[in-house]
């Protein structure tokens, strides 16, 4: 059982990995308005590197908690630059929420992404309204714990978090930037949304699709 739980986790990785793929482009052309344009790079390689420690040290004889733990270790040295390091304490944080050799259920999946969020915020120090992944990701943990209570639908919460989260990451585009590398342009990300709060519902959304599978 605590097998099966390790082999979603490292499918879900290589979902992340393709969609990152997947969005390379448009992500760096959105970070290259009001950042440096590395964005779509720090995805497609933190994700990469993310699903291959995952793959190692499963094959290796990881249970969850470990593999997602080196996964986001992964993420962090491969991505490089600030959301890299966000996103590697998130997943490493969402393996708090698993044992290495015990299954794990829906209640499990929602409390590693209410842990990997909260980890984001707590590392990153954004507030709302920063003009950061946050402003997706609060929008997000709100939605998802709220249709999960309701439906007991972790796919479809998933789906319905994501969704909010695409529409606060768009709604982003209306602030000037006060947090990341962007802040030293300010002005210039008006009416561009910030490139993390982005990706940060693309993923999520490719998550919810596979979660429904
Ligand atoms: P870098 O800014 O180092 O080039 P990326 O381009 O990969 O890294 O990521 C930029 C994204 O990181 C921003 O669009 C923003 O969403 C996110 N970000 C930057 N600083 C913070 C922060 N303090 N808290 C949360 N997210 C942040
Ligand atoms: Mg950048
Ligand atoms: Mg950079």
């Amino acid at each position: 059982e605590s097998q099966e739980v390790t082999g979603r986790i490292l499918t879900a990785l290589q979902v992340l990995e393709a969609t990152a793929a997947e969005h390379e482009e448009d992500f760096g052309r959105l970070d290259a308005i009001a950042g440096d344009g590395d964005h779509g790079q720090g995805m497609a390689y933190g994700t990469r590197g993310a699903a291959a420690a995952a793959r190692a040290a499963a094959e290796a004889g990881a249970g969850a908690r470990t593999v997602l733990v080196r996964a986001g270790d992964a993420w962090a040295e491969e991505a490089g630059g600030t959301s890299g390091a966000l996103w590697g304490a998130a997943l490493t944080a969402a393996g708090g929420a698993f044992d290495d050799s015990a299954g794990a259920g829906a209640e499990e999946v929602v409390a590693a992404l209410v842990a990997g969020i909260d980890a984001i915020v707590r590392l990153g120090g954004a507030q709302p309204g920063d003009k950061t992944m946050v402003d997706a990701a609060l929008p997000f943990r709100a939605r998802l714990l709220e249709e999960f209570e309701a439906s007991s639908d972790l796919a479809g919460a998933v789906k319905q978090a994501a969704a909010v989260a695409r529409q606060a990451a768009e709604a982003t585009a209306e602030i000037t930037a006060r947090r990341g590398r962007s802040k030293v342009l300010g002005d210039k990300s008006l009416g561009t949304p910030d490139p993390g709060a982005l990706s940060f519902s693309v993923l999520m959304d490719a998550l919810g699709d596979f979660l429904a599978q």
